[in-house]
């Protein structure tokens, strides 16, 4: 058999090519590293972990990636044995010894007997000889290997730059105060002229408002991060704010074409506006407010906002250098592109957000790809799942902006925002109902449980 090729050492393309090899298939891995260098590697390791050595929570119960942890382990993963394998102590988290990891992953690659690892740059597109490829470059993906890929997918279609507003749990949003209305009530495809929830603030509160913003705690850009191209369309909130009192008010926080439906002759001085992320309606990303303030300066400051107040994030803004396309246009449900379906992606360069989210569409891609080269398709995966969950996002759950281009789909991490909402009331495992503050973990625990069984169902029919 030809082998699959697997361009792209990192977390996502060692996992891929593990999967590959333990279906029985012979896999080319392609890793630039030590003949060419990334901004954030320092080793020649494979799957480096560039910054913390973390995977996050370890808790499958109560937390979204705890549970993809338990799933990716349930499925073979190679990361997830090298980081049980290697872990340190972290409280609930997972976290390893780096050197220990990365060492551990390259051994069982390189001592697999249908893996070869080939070291030097894709310079390009892929050969078209390779008739199976799964690209897993991640955030700092080559220049000419991403230029080749802008070429084939279209300039708007591949980022360099995430520009990523917060992200709120939609009921966690205090709707006692905040109104749900599209400005001047404006229906565009698909809405209902009630697609934002609106936040109302006084003179008072904008001006308190907009000096926190100035006065915040800021992260600031790496050198190289600061030299990359694209990033004039998305200048951070703060930026705004610093420009002038009234720049954000003329700006994403205009109050025109807005009444407060609880308090209809009351002019709001500035609106804050969420629109829905997700098709679920369970996300809504606040808008124009992608920041490089401190994450828990931004907890700190837009809860200040009226209706805000009780609000939980499912992700707080930022500003990064990456590399990621278009998701939900480009690729399809088992992560080819659509234009060129040789090419699978897989990592960080789909849209996905982390070390261990990166690693579980690597997951994915791998066993699609095997699923392939038996000739049969993967039966799909529960949406119900933390797996599934995050193919969706990446694959399709952003569909509804799909007019908006690029920007209105950006990178996240896994979280019980992308998972279809459990029905009916909240109840305990002895079928008890839940009310008040026990609530919040209850459901998520209706929602591990739900996700725990619907696996093993479809890994019962695999
Ligand atoms: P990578 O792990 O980066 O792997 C991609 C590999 O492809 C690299 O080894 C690279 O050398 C190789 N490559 C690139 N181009 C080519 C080519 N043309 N030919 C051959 N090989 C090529 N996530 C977290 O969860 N926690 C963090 O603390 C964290 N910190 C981050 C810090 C930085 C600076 C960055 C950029 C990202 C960070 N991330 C973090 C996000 C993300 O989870 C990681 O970048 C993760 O490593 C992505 O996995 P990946 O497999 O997609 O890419």
């Amino acid at each position: 058999t030809t082998p699959v090729h697997v361009v792209g050492g990192g977390l996502a393309g060692s996992e891929a090519a593990w999967q590959l090899a333990e279906a029985g298939f012979p896999v080319v891995l392609h890793e630039m590293r030590p003949v060419r260098g990334t901004d954030a590697h320092h080793t020649d390791a494979l799957a480096e972990l560039v910054c913390s050595n973390s995977f996050r929570s370890d808790d499958a119960e109560q937390n979204a990636v705890g549970l993809l942890h338990q799933e990716m382990r349930a499925l073979g993963s190679l990361i997830m044995a090298s980081a049980d394998a290697h872990q340190v102590p972290a409280g609930g988290a997972l976290a390893v010894d780096r050197v220990g990891f990365a060492e551990a992953v390259t051994a069982a690659l390189e001592a697999h007997p249908l893996v070869t690892i080939a070291r030097g740059e894709v310079a390009g597109l892929p050969p078209a000889d390779w008739d199976s490829v799964i690209v897993a470059t991640g955030p700092l993906t080559s220049p000419a290997l991403a230029k080749a890929v802008q070429e084939l997918t279209g300039e708007g279609e591949l980022a360099f730059f995430d520009a990523i507003a917060p992200i709120v749990h939609a009921d966690t949003i205090d709707m006692s105060v905040a109104w749900r209305q599209s400005r001047y009530d404006k229906v565009g495809p698909g809405g209902t002229g009630a697609d934002y929830v609106n936040c109302p603030m006084t003179r008072e509160q904008y001006e308190a408002f907009v000096a926190g913003l100035v006065s915040g705690d800021k992260v600031s850009f790496k050198e190289w991060e600061a030299s990359t191209p694209y990033f004039d369309g998305c200048l951070p909130v703060e930026v705004m704010a610093e420009r002038g009192p009234e720049t954000l008010r003329h700006g994403p926080m205009k109050p025109m074409g807005l009444t407060n439906a609880h308090k209809p002759d009351e002019k709001p001085y500035a609106v804050v506006q969420l629109r829905q992320d997700n098709a679920l309606g369970t996300l809504f990303n606040m808008v124009g407010f992608q920041t490089k303030l401190r994450h828990a300066e931004q907890v700190r400051l837009f809860r200040t906002i009226p209706g805000l107040e009780q609000a939980e994030f499912a992700r707080l803004g930022g500003l990064h250098r990456n590399t990621y396309l278009n998701g939900p246009k480009l690729l399809d449900g088992a992560l080819r592109l659509k234009a060129e379906p040789r090419l699978r992606f897989a990592g960080q360069i789909t849209g996905c957000e982390g070390y261990v989210e990166s690693a579980a569409t690597g997951l994915l891609a791998g066993r699609f790809a095997a699923a392939e080269r038996h000739g049969a398709a993967l039966a799909p995966l529960p949406a119900t799942t933390a797996l599934g969950a995050l193919l969706g996002h990446i694959t399709g759950g952003h569909l509804f902006f799909e007019g908006e281009g690029p920007r209105s789909y950006q990178p996240m991490n896994v979280n019980f925002g992308l998972f279809p909402p459990v029905e009916g009331p909240i109840r305990a495992p002895d079928g008890s109902r839940v009310r008040g503050a026990m609530k919040a973990q209850a459901k998520k625990r209706m929602l591990t449980d739900r996700a725990r069984a619907d696996l093993a169902a479809w890994l019962a029919g695999q």
